[in-house]
Order: structure tokens, then sequence, then C-alpha cells
């Protein structure tokens, strides 16, 4: 069932705040077992959430793409890479490659990703909730609650762990 991204993006919104606090909450106790239970929820939130119903983040955010991201698409599409660079890409503040257009313009009408096989290395490890070192991640995390629903539904299951 397609997720209603309108509705996501109102209470995504609403819950920043309390959010914002519970991410402050972490950076100050430093829990031990952060990470354990950030995997634990994010397994348990992806068993439920189809990426196919959402592409959020692919509609609405770039991933940065490494040079061998930008290698292996090139040779894809049979470009250089200064072309493929060209014609998707620009430098951000931070001086990464993203991409010129939101939505991705890889991303299919049925919210499949054309370049699923080459996708960036940044795609494949979106959004990062199952990474080690979560409390280093924090801000990162914290701005995704805004993009992807199973990042914030994460947010509210650690929340009743860690709020109190
Ligand atoms: S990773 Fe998050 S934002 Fe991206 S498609 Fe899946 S649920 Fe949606
Ligand atoms: S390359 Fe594919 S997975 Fe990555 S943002 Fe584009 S459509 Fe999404």
């Amino acid at each position: 069932m397609e997720i209603d991204l309108v509705k996501f993006s109102r209470e995504s919104k609403s819950d920043f705040p309390a959010n914002k606090k519970l991410r402050e909450k972490l950076k100050k106790t430093k829990p031990k077992d952060l990470d354990a239970h950030f995997h634990e929820k994010h397994e348990e939130v992806f068993a439920a959430i189809d990426c196919l119903d959402c592409a959020n983040c692919c509609k609405t955010t770039s991933p940065i793409f490494i040079q061998t991201d930008i290698d292996r698409l090139s040779k894809k599409f049979r470009m250089k890479s200064s072309a493929f660079i060209d014609e998707y890409l620009f430098r951000d503040s931070d001086g990464d490659y993203v991409l010129k257009f939101a939505p991705c313009p890889f991303l299919g009408a049925d919210n499949k990703c054309l370049v699923y096989e080459d996708r960036p290395k940044a795609c494949r490890e979106y959004p990062h909730t199952d990474r080690k070192n979560i409390l280093g991640i924090l801000d990162l995390s914290l701005k995704n609650t805004l993009v992807c629903p199973a990042v914030l539904k994460i947010f509210y299951e650690i929340g009743k762990q860690y709020r109190k």
C-alpha cells in the first residue's frame, strides 16, 4: 500500500522537536547498547515497510556520488564520466557530487530504481540505521526523520526506550 507522504511530511515536522531532544539525550548519555537497539528496530521497521510504496528518498534528496559510482554509471550509459557529471551532477557546498535533479532521474514511475544493480553506494546504504556507531551519525539520522518514514518510526521506537 502506497505510503501517504503528505501525512508523513506533516507528522515528521511535528515530531521534529521531540526527536531533536531525543538526539541530544542520546549524545549526552551515550548508551552502550544504542547500536544494538537501532539495528533491532531497523530490522523490525523494514520488515513492515516496502520501499517500493515510498521512494521518498529518491524523490526528494540526492545520494552522494563517489568516483566509483560515477565510473560504474557512466560505463552503464556508455558515456564518458565527464559527460555523465555534466548531465546529472553538481558539487554541493561540501564539495560532493550530488544530483542536479529531484526526483532522481533514475527513478521509475513504479518507484523502482532503473539502475538498481549499479546504483550509488549511498543508495545501497540509505538510511544508515543499520550502521555501526549510530551515535556518530545521529545528526544525519535526525535529518532523515524528515525524509524517510522508516527512520521516523525507528526514532519513535527508540524513544520508547530512551526518552524516559
Ligand atoms: S529508505 Fe526510507 S525514504 Fe527511502 S524508500 Fe525506503 S522507507 Fe522510503
Ligand atoms: S539511483 Fe536509484 S536508488 Fe539511488 S536515488 Fe536514484 S532511483 Fe533512488
